[in-house]
């Protein structure tokens, strides 16, 4: 399907669109965790980009952070150190993990952007939080409004809304497409079209999500049956850890992952007031795992194994990435309660030890296929 490939090319011409994009006068707003309302720089009619890391080393970064630092962060920090972002005309990150909270120091401090931004997000939902979430969010509009010189109306917020909650509905019936049992996408492709989703501009996405869609039934190569998968952990911009459970007998069928599932599943509400139904949406969207509702986060995970049927389940965490590692083994029981057989791995995001990661996927998978 040449469709495929068009997600596939967004993501390696990503810096190129951006660049093209800023070019012709528009501004580009990275962002970096989902708890960025993107909506509100979609009104100001900027391009929200999600800031991605580099499968190669963060020797650069290296030199700045420690190297016990989630190596998600380090890698995209590499990038944007190298130059890689210099088309930013901001970049905008929300409190998460520590992690993440100290680079957004580091970006400041050594990265020259015209515009940082700093968003105060609430680790849980009380109504105390949702108040303190929907001033800062109002925060934010502001401080976007003041430094690119455009009033952000109540019709160009609904208007976001509505574009980007037709972007969550699309991605749930293409997630649908691999309830199919062999699946019609493989869950490497699911990844490159949620992680495209990311970094292009809604509408021109939901044109091609829509072409997906309508593609998708009549493929020739659809994935062939194997182990159905469910992957949860910590966040995945690259999706050659998918790629290697794919090639030893596994089809990944479901996520739970910030970058898959969690980005799109919960849709922006109805409300007069546009900010308070993006508050919501952001808020009560499944929860991360820096927030305090891991059971919740739980719930949804088992859901998506039940929907998708599911027969095996591997938690990839990051190295360094604690927020993960704390609920990895709370998750892992709450699955095998569930039946399922559960393989927990850590990997670096540069992948340098893909050799010994792809024999434990595969031993793993091995197991599960002969009790099939
Ligand atoms: S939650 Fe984990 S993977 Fe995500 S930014 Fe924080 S440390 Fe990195």
């Amino acid at each position: 399907m040449n469709i495929l490939t068009a997600f596939k090319d967004s993501l390696l011409t990503r810096h190129n669109m951006a660049e093209k994009w800023s070019s012709g006068g528009k501004p580009v707003v990275g962002w970096s965790c989902t708890y960025t309302p993107e909506e509100i720089i979609y009104a100001a009619d900027a391009l929200p980009v999600m800031v991605f890391g580099n499968p190669e080393s963060a020797k650069l970064a290296d030199a700045y952070i420690p190297t016990n630092t989630c190596s998600f962060l380090r890698s995209n920090f590499n990038s944007a150190l190298k130059g890689n972002y210099n088309y930013l005309d901001g970049f905008v990150a929300s409190s998460s993990c520590d992690n993440r909270d100290k680079i957004f120091d580091m970006w400041r401090y050594y990265l020259k952007l015209p515009y940082f931004h700093f968003i105060n997000t609430p680790h849980s939902k009380t109504r105390k939080a949702h108040k303190f979430f929907y001033e800062e969010i109002l925060r934010f509009k502001t401080s976007l409004e003041e430094t690119l010189g455009k009033r952000i109306s109540a019709s160009a917020l609904k208007n976001a809304i509505q574009v980007y909650n037709e972007n969550r509905s699309l991605l749930k019936r293409v997630y649908n497409l691999r309830r199919n049992d062999p699946p019609l996408i493989s869950g490497a492709e699911a990844l490159e079209i949620v992680l495209s989703s990311m970094i292009m501009e809604k509408k021109a996405h939901n044109k091609m999500l829509k072409k997906l869609l309508v593609e998708a039934p009549h493929r020739i190569d659809p994935p062939k049956d194997a182990v159905r998968v469910l992957i949860s952990g910590s966040i995945m911009d690259n999706i050659d850890p998918f790629k290697i459970v794919e090639s030893v007998g596994g089809n990944i069928v479901a996520d739970d992952l910030c970058t898959g599932s969690a980005y799109f599943w919960d849709m922006v509400g109805s409300d007069t007031n546009p900010i308070r139904a993006i508050t919501r949406r952001y808020l009560n969207k499944i929860p991360s795992a820096f927030m305090l509702e891991q059971k919740e986060r739980f719930r949804h995970t088992i859901k998506m194994a039940k929907q998708f049927n599911v027969e095996a389940a591997i938690i990839l965490v990051l190295k360094f990435c604690d927020a993960h590692m704390f609920d990895a083994p709370q998750l892992a029981n709450e699955l095998k309660e569930e039946g399922l057989p559960v393989l927990y791995l850590e990997w670096e995001h540069s992948l340098s030890g893909r050799a010994q990661l792809k024999t434990r996927i595969e031993a793993f998978m091995e197991m599960v296929g002969e009790v099939k």
